[in-house]
């Protein structure tokens, strides 16, 4: 069984929840997030939440999408702004020579015809490239999250076996392990940036700074219901998203490649 989860609604940071009673909505209230610090903790569960939540997800829809999709979108708002301005010039030249050499009520036309609806198209078209430019730019962080962010330069690598009496389990698929790294994102890219995940969550058996740097695998459900509750603990709402599941495991006792970051996040490798 997953445990409880907290949600930050301001950066997506997921937070255990101290206990699964009724108090846990009290909780939420109280604690600040671990990630930015902001108060206001929500549980994903609830209903108040899903909503808030759809309408957060649906602004940042497109920074998230398949990158096919976000490709189209881009296309689509820079073909309508040059065919509007294409379209617009082609007018204007038609109603400057179309009597000839530029009589006065044709250029008069020309010119009432830019300013009137040249000007508006023009800035609809602009609006329209500068509006899907800014939903699709990358984003900072997944839509989900619950890793270490380490900065600053990586110091002190050396190789090191994780006790074998520490073992965590999974809460995707329930597998035994040292540590585990869960994707869900909307394509097959694995090393695709941060932002364009909607979630990425890492946990360790061991109670230290870590983060895991492994090459991510790709993981289809065995129980679609599992899924569908793993997800609904996060406030992922599948919709009709064709999601792509990664599920990367350390087994227990394995001997990896550790190094220590500026901030002192301990990164795990292979
Ligand atoms: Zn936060």
């Amino acid at each position: 069984m997953s445990k409880s989860l907290l949600l930050c609604v301001e950066c997506g940071r997921l937070c255990e929840a101290a206990s699964s009673s009724p108090y846990r909505q009290v909780e939420a209230v109280r604690r600040g997030c671990e990630g930015c610090g902001a108060l206001g903790l929500v549980d994903p569960r609830s209903p108040d939440a899903a909503l808030l939540l759809h309408g957060l997800d649906d602004e940042q829809r497109l920074a998230r999408a398949p990158a096919g999709v976000r490709a189209m979108a881009r296309l689509r708002a820079t073909s309508f702004f040059v065919l509007a301005a294409l379209a617009v010039s082609a007018i204007c030249v038609a109603l400057y020579f179309g009597k000839g050499k530029g009589d006065d009520v044709s250029e008069v036309l020309s010119l009432l015809f830019a300013a009137g609806i040249g000007l508006p198209m023009g800035m609809l078209g602009m609006r329209a490239l500068r509006s899907t430019w800014k939903q699709s730019r990358a984003l900072p962080r997944p839509a989900r999250w619950r890793l270490e962010l380490p900065v600053g330069a990586e110091r002190d690598t050396h190789r090191r076996r994780l006790d074998p009496a520490q073992v965590i389990v999974s809460p995707l698929s329930g597998r035994p392990c040292a540590a585990y790294e869960i994707g869900v994102r909307c394509d097959d890219d694995a090393d695709a940036p941060l932002g364009s995940w909607l979630l990425l969550e890492q946990g360790f058996a061991a109670d230290e700074r870590l983060q895991l740097d492994f090459p991510r695998m790709t993981y289809t459900p065995a129980d679609p219901a599992l899924a569908k509750a793993f997800l609904d603990a996060r406030g992922i709402s599948p919709a009709t998203l064709d999601l792509h599941f990664f599920e990367t495991l350390v087994p227990v006792g394995a001997e990896v490649s550790a190094s220590v970051s500026g901030d002192g996040v301990t990164i795990l490798r292979s």
